[in-house]
């Protein structure tokens, strides 16, 4: 089954251009170099029913969601609780209320559940009074779980962000590991024989918790998927520049680029 990645969103958390900033990569006229917080959408046809998973909703979800005109959302799937990944779930509001009559599915684990459930109490908590809340449930998934929406079969793949153990994801021959520093090798057992791997790639210089730009080449060389894309890029990261350097199958992605992927393992 044929599927395709947007990506909504390709920058890291403060997003670019950074507020305050007036750097080359902030004021460049290379819309590449515009990028909104990280998340992608996964697309496909289910016979007479256009598909769309969508992993994080960050605050920049709504404008991306209108950008990709994307009407109708089957399920969401979180890596983690960090704000980047995580403001955007009250936009899914008017969307979750067309998902009826079941509740849109929300896949976390548990710790990025508690968040959730505390930053927006007034939606899951059950004898909260507010008309218009959310029609959204909570859905576990930690380790090594797996759920299945529509046909496709999404993995949960353990990733180190620093100190914490996030959540990355695999769906057919395609894997987004965004916010990761580390990949286990128990993890690395569940990344064989990819077309597609989006990794993050923060920028030139070491960081405690996300891959740099060299780190995340070396990823790319231990999982050897067939072509990557970089993504979480922060200022630092001039598209043009950064890209020339870069051999041909491995590339930086950008807001709003689309890559077909295969939905079968
Ligand atoms: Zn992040
Ligand atoms: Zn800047
Ligand atoms: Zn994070």
């Amino acid at each position: 089954m044929k599927g395709e990645i947007v990506f909504l969103g390709s920058g890291t958390s403060m997003g670019v251009p950074t507020l305050g900033c007036r750097c080359a990569v902030c004021t460049s006229s290379d819309k590449r170099n515009r990028r909104t917080r990280p998340s992608i959408a996964v697309e496909w046809q289910d016979g007479d029913a256009a598909r769309t998973v969508v992993i994080d909703t960050g605050p920049d979800f709504r404008e991306q969601a209108l950008r990709e005109d994307i009407r109708h959302v089957d399920a969401v799937f979180y890596t983690h609780a960090h704000s980047d990944h995580i403001l955007g779930m009250d936009d899914l509001r008017p969307l979750s209320f067309q998902h009826r009559p079941e509740l849109l599915p929300l896949y976390a684990d548990d710790a990025t559940a508690a968040v959730l459930r505390r930053n927006f109490d007034y939606t899951f908590d059950k004898d909260s009074p507010y008309p218009t809340k959310a029609r959204v449930e909570l859905h576990r998934m930690e380790g090594e779980d797996t759920a299945p929406v529509h046909g496709v079969r999404f993995q949960r793949v353990p990733v180190q962000h620093g100190r914490l153990t996030v959540g990355g994801y695999r769906f057919g021959r395609a894997a987004y590991l965004t916010d990761m520093s580390s990949i286990p090798e128990s993890s690395l057992a569940l990344l064989e024989g990819l077309d597609v791997l989006i990794l993050d790639a923060l920028r030139p210089q070491p960081h405690p918790s996300h891959a740099n730009l060299s780190e995340a080449m070396r990823w790319v060389e231990r999982v050897q998927p067939r072509r990557a894309w970089f993504t979480h890029m922060s200022h630092e990261v001039d598209h043009a520049a950064t890209e020339a350097t870069f051999p041909e199958h491995v590339r930086l992605s950008y807001d709003g680029l689309r890559i077909p992927i295969e939905l079968t393992q």
